[in-house]
């Protein structure tokens, strides 16, 4: 009998299988395909490699000559950014299996089933279980018109193709649409968004939406924002999509179409049939725990907030309850990351949702940045949103360089319910990019010394 057997070893099962044997119990990972899920192996790390390479080619392009270096005649190579693409994701796989042997998690290989609230099937292998952790992850929306056309690119594709596409429209300016908007506009295919709120990234903030639009403008990107594709036909040429924009209607051709408007829990109908409580995706409490109690399902198959760390911490959570010790999973420091040119991230509440008569905010601009100057960049800011009253911090938002990694300072802020003079009174080193987060801070206080 196993204390617990997961089924998935996305970012969700692995770290709540290796947590549950760090605490020295039975465990089984059931995993039909690769280890790692779909963030190891057609998500997070495959697009941050290729991003790493079109990153470099940027700044090689648009910088050196002002840095003082000379580079000549820079090309870039796709099939070698593909190789290293390749050899990331190997890597980062077998770190997995690596650790997974380390603390003896038992993998098994196949599909799972759930007979019973203690029975899993593995083909013909029964593995009886005291708990049981669903962490099947989600897959890629593909909505009409574009689900009754051969060929429509997913995100899962796109990490499939042999060679750049002539042209592109992705559907969705959402975070998968822009990264790889960024992507194949720094390499010039000529790249087309089409988004159907009123600004691409629609969860964040106007003025970050505009700053990145504006980038990828600067990159010849078409945005079409409050627009929808409402014909898709396959040609020769590749796809005529029709787009239906404020200004009217238009018809588009390009080589490839990548849909990218969100993804949908992956829930068996052993699942359903077990009588499991289903909501958008699975309900669980904040034990990650399902209406049958010695269930649990963590990550994406929730369907709520669908990012790797965010079922990290619930595999974390439910590998904690199943040994007996309280824990309870808080939701209110998520951060958010988006690796555009520039970065975007956000933790806590945006100026969009705030009561105006409740909060300060203060946004302290990049161009102000000593350190942002010597690397040449000046497009962005952080965005605090602090109690007005307290001037405890509600919300962070940074657009800038290294923005995915600076929201930290926000994330430990939030979660420790930690005010902006607290943060100001923190020496932040000089000359470096978080003296933009020490500016803001300063704002909501009294007044920022350096604007
Ligand atoms: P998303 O929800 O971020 O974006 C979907 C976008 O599609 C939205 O802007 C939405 O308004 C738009 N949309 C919906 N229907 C449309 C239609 N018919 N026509 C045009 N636009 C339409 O979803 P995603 O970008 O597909 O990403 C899926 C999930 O993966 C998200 O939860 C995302 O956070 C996660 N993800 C995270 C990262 C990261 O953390 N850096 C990277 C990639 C993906």
């Amino acid at each position: 009998m196993y204390d617990a057997v997961i089924i998935g070893a996305g970012p969700g099962g692995y770290v709540a299988a290796i947590k549950l044997s760090q605490k020295g119990k039975k465990v089984a990972l059931v995993e039909k395909s690769f280890v790692g899920g779909t963030c190891t192996n057609w998500g997070c790390i495959p697009t941050k490699a290729l991003l790493s390479s079109t990153h470099l080619y940027l700044e090689i392009t648009e910088k050196s000559k002002q840095l003082g270096v000379n580079v000549e005649n820079v090309q870039y190579d796709f099939s070698t950014m593909k190789n290293h693409m390749n050899k990331v994701v190997t890597m980062s796989r077998k770190g997995i299996e690596y650790l997974l042997k380390k603390y003896n998690v038992e993998l098994i290989n196949g599909e799972a089933t759930i007979e019973s609230p203690n029975l899993v099937k593995v083909a013909d292998t029964k593995l009886e279980a005291k708990n049981i952790v669903i962490a099947t992850g989600s897959y890629p929306a593909l909505i009409p018109p574009f689900d009754k056309v051969p060929n429509i690119w997913t995100s899962d594709d796109v990490f499939k193709m042999e060679k750049l596409p002539e042209s592109i429209l992705i559907v969705g300016g959402g975070v998968i649409g822009v990264e790889f908007a960024t992507f194949f506009s720094t390499l010039k295919v000529p790249v087309t968004i089409v988004e159907l709120m009123e600004h691409i990234l629609p969860t964040e903030d106007k003025d970050v939406a505009e700053i990145i639009a504006k980038s990828l403008r600067k990159k010849e990107v078409q945005i079409y924002e409050s627009s929808k594709v409402i014909d898709v036909q396959a040609t020769d040429e590749g796809f005529k999509c029709l787009i239906e924009t404020k200004e009217g209607t238009i018809e588009k051709t390009v080589q490839k179409v990548l849909v990218s408007v969100g993804r949908r829990p992956k829930i068996g109908e052993d699942v359903k049939k077990l009588g499991i409580e289903i909501q958008r995706g699975i309900k669980t409490n904040q034990k990650m725990q399902t209406n049958i109690p010695n269930i649990y399902a963590i990550g994406d198959v929730r369907g709520q907030i669908m990012l790797a760390h965010v079922a990290m911490y619930e595999g974390v959570v439910a590998a904690k309850n199943i040994c007996g010790e309280e824990a309870y999973m808080d939701y209110s420091a998520v951060p958010s990351v988006i690796f555009s040119n520039p970065e975007v991230a956000s933790v806590g509440i945006r100026e969009k949702d705030a009561d105006p008569s409740k909060v300060k905010i203060f946004s302290f601009p990049l161009s102000a940045n000593g350190r942002a100057r010597t690397i040449l960049e000046r497009e962005g800011f952080v965005k605090v949103i602090a109690e007005k009253e307290t001037k405890k911090i509600l919300g962070m938002t940074i657009v800038g360089p290294s923005a995915t990694d600076m929201i930290m300072e926000g994330v430990i802020a939030i979660k420790n319910g930690l005010n902006a003079k607290e943060l100001e009174e923190s020496i932040h080193p000089h000359p470096t990019l978080t003296e933009t987060i020490l500016g803001a801070m300063e704002g909501i206080v009294e007044m920022p010394i350096h604007l």
